[in-house]
């Protein structure tokens, strides 16, 4: 047996477990030991239905079925029943004012069900917290064979239908006692082993898989988390030195020029923006090209940084000349913002001697031209592009068209993508190949994000913060709506809505294992929602819905009417991408509030943010726990995405981090994010390593395989 063995070569498996594996990414022996628990169940510590006590809490394993709800006439709550069995018997459970319970459990599903035992006659458990368990461990009896009975600790893996936790284990208690992983090179060196305490390679896969004591499974998986992200780092600080080691553009800015150009805005920088320039200013006179990514949230002004920067390059000669500028590229992810940003800097540079162009799918322009000296011009794209190579065209702005072959420029010196998570590396990458040497890049994002994360995925840029914004802007009063005052948020959207304002209606976030199920899920309850506020709140006013079930071609003309006026209230997922700015709604009420992080929460909050006039953002929960109202409570207290993006990352974990499915990053590298002494470590380590150019080549295989490195041209 050898890691790179598939497992078809030493299991006998079924289709449906093939599929399975396919679905986790798991086909090698290697993948396999790599694939860990979630977590370690200690059945010992659970009861069982014979046993209950009226009054006592408990912990059971078992199955949850006929699940069912209901409106209760009298109180008009909605109760959700249903029985829950294990191999001694069976009890009722209801669930109060959770109507999606019926919807996010399937029949038959194995469940971990921690409540309270109520009902002396006839016991019952009310508003049990239940957790689907992977696979179908426990009916398959792991937890009750003749072997494993002295065993204590069952390794739970992530679930999979077709795959259960008990063939994980046996696989993978035959793959161990194969002996060869004693064999198998640790990809951390030794000497970083010892400095930060973690156990080598071999007998960490043993103990994170079989572990005798929690403590063993613990020092394993903080070994892996250390691995993942030491793995990452070492592909980010490798990127990071290629980098240092190009010729750049120097760019001596006249630091007179730039302080022209802010005086001329019509409102002073702020502090932030100061500074954030001044870290730009510095990196264009350094002999490599500047790599740096600059967060700030919505409308923390990241355009007029660029505007500022961008100008110290436009006004530059390139080197040995006489005639001519540096040129700057800048691209947006969609035709509206790109089109938006051309006019911004048309605003910016009208009273400046500089050739701007806008290039996108649908047309090309240019400001000033010989006709207009007003407007901008459309031209062709052929006497664009011409311009462009001759270096005419100081600054261009457009879509990811700018990153096609036929466009080349002439002295490219300065790369800027805005909204940067919406384009893929590579699409990056080409922009920074544009030129005939590498250009200084800045990569912009408006994701608040957790510093650990910044450190792990951004690892090879430096970092600029926005994390002050602009003075004058208004107000946004965000609130919670717990049932009682339901009526009080309506008729504040009324007044709104008869002041010719508009709303958006978020649905609650479900969370399903199957997306295609997910997505259906989520697109019923958006048309139920729909219907439920036109029959018994807002009769009056057009409704329009949005969710991922529906053809692009659909969502665009809902988007249309939305921003035209003609639909009133839209009703939503959160899912769903809303391009387009729509300044006169000045309402989002998110439903299920507590489903969602908080980074979530303040994205969602940002769509009304723009509005010129007061905006609100309720935030309506389901059912209120202490912790999820402090949650909603904070975020009703603070504007400052990143400080909620950490307390996201604190308070629910990693996996709750908005958009986690782009990281890339496991279960447990997610988990290393909490920890910022494990982040700095792993990064430490392997910047010391590739400075001293030590790095194990199986180990830059494995950062290339990763994603962390892009393989050299
Ligand atoms: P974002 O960071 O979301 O890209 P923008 O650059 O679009 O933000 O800026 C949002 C708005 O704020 C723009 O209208 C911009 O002109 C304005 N703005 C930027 N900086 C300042 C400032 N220091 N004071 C006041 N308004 C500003
Ligand atoms: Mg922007």
């Amino acid at each position: 047996m050898n890691p790179g063995d598939l497992l078809t070569e030493h299991f006998r498996l079924v289709p449906d477990q093939k599929k399975a594996l396919h679905r986790l990414k798991v086909a090698t022996i290697h993948d396999l030991l790599y694939h860990f628990p979630v977590r370690y169940d200690n059945i010992q510590e659970s009861g069982t239905v014979a046993s209950l006590a009226h009054g006592t809490t408990v912990t059971l394993y078992g199955k949850l079925s006929r699940l069912t709800a209901k409106k209760l006439w009298k109180s008009r709550r909605t109760a959700t029943e249903g029985w829950f069995e294990d191999g001694s018997g069976r009890i009722k459970v209801i669930w109060f004012n959770q109507p999606y319970i019926s919807k996010m459990v399937p029949e038959n599903v194995v469940v971990k069900l921690s409540g309270t035992v109520a009902g002396k006659e006839k016991p019952y458990i009310t508003n049990p917290e239940i957790e689907v368990v992977a696979g179908n461990a426990i009916a398959d009896g792991l937890f009750r064979t003749e072997e494993n009975s002295e065993a204590v600790l069952f390794p739970v893996y992530p679930e999979s239908q077709g795959i259960t936790s008990r063939w994980m284990y046996h696989a993978l208690k035959k793959i161990l006692a194969e002996r060869f992983v004693q064999e198998l090179e640790d990809p951390i060196p030794s000497e970083v082993r010892d400095t930060y305490h973690l156990p080598d390679l071999p007998s960490a896969l043993i103990r994170v898989h079989l572990p005798k004591t929690v403590r063993d499974a613990e020092a394993s998986r903080k070994r892996f988390s250390f691995e993942e992200m030491f793995v990452l780092q070492i592909g980010k600080q490798i990127e990071r030195k290629r980098n240092t080691e190009l010729p750049a553009f120097r760019v001596q800015a006249d630091p007179g020029r730039v302080e022209q150009f802010t005086a001329s805005l019509p409102f002073p920088l702020t502090g932030a923006q100061q500074r954030v320039i001044g870290d730009i200013l510095t990196d264009f006179e350094k002999p490599h090209p500047m790599a740096r990514l600059l967060e700030g949230d919505v409308g923390s002004g990241k355009t007029v940084v660029a505007a500022a920067t961008a100008y110290a390059v436009v006004t530059s000669r390139p080197k040995g000349r006489i005639s001519g500028t540096l040129q700057v590229a800048y691209m947006a992810p969609t035709e509206i913002l790109a089109g938006q940003h051309f006019l911004s800097f048309i605003e910016f540079y009208r009273h400046l001697p500089i050739n701007i162009a806008l290039l996108t799918g649908s047309g090309c322009f240019k400001f000033p031209s010989k006709i207009n000296r007003e407007k901008p011009t459309a031209i062709s794209r052929a006497q664009l592009l011409k311009w462009v190579a001759n270096g005419e065209i100081a600054m261009l702005i457009g879509t990811h068209a700018l990153i096609q072959k036929s466009i080349k420029f002439a002295h490219l010196a300065y790369a800027i993508v805005d909204e940067q998570h919406r384009f893929g590396t590579a699409q990056r990458q080409k922009l920074a190949h544009k030129g005939d040497a590498p250009p200084h890049f800045l990569s912009m994002s408006a994701t608040p994000m957790p510093r650990t994360l910044a450190l792990t995925m951004y690892g090879d840029l430096d970092i600029s913060v926005l994390d002050e914004l602009p003075k004058d802007r208004a107000g946004i009063e965000t609130r919670l709506v717990p049932k009682e005052k339901r009526s009080e948020a309506y008729s504040i959207m009324r007044r709104e809505l008869s002041l010719g304002r508009q709303v958006y209606v978020i649905c609650p976030r479900i969370d399903e294992p199957d997306p295609e199920k997910e997505m259906a899920l989520r697109a019923r309850s958006v048309v139920a929602e729909a219907k439920r506020l036109k029959k018994e709140v807002f009769p009056e006013y057009t409704i329009g819905v949005l969710h991922g079930k529906m053809t692009p071609a659909d969502k665009d003309s809902i988007m249309k009417l939305f921003s035209n006026g003609t639909i009133h209230i839209l009703v939503a997922t959160s899912v769903v991408e809303v391009g387009v700015n729509v300044p006169n709604a000045t309402i989002i009420m998110i439903e299920g509030a507590e489903r969602f992080g908080l980074a979530q929460l303040h994205q969602l909050r940002g769509r009304v943010l723009r509005s010129a006039h007061t905006a609100y953002c309720f935030l309506a929960p389901e059912s209120l726990s202490e912790t999820s109202r402090n949650r909603l409570k904070a975020i009703a207290k603070t504007r400052d995405g990143f400080a909620l993006a950490e307390q996201d990352l604190l308070l629910r974990g990693a996996g709750d981090l908005y958009g986690r499915s782009q990281w890339g990053i496991s279960d447990l590298g997610m988990e290393a994010l909490k920890n910022p002494k494990l982040i700095e470590a792993a990064r430490e380590a392997a910047r010391y390593l590739v400075e001293k150019d030590a790095v194990l080549p199986n180990l830059i295989e494995r950062a290339e395989r990763t994603g962390a490195l892009l393989h050299e041209e």
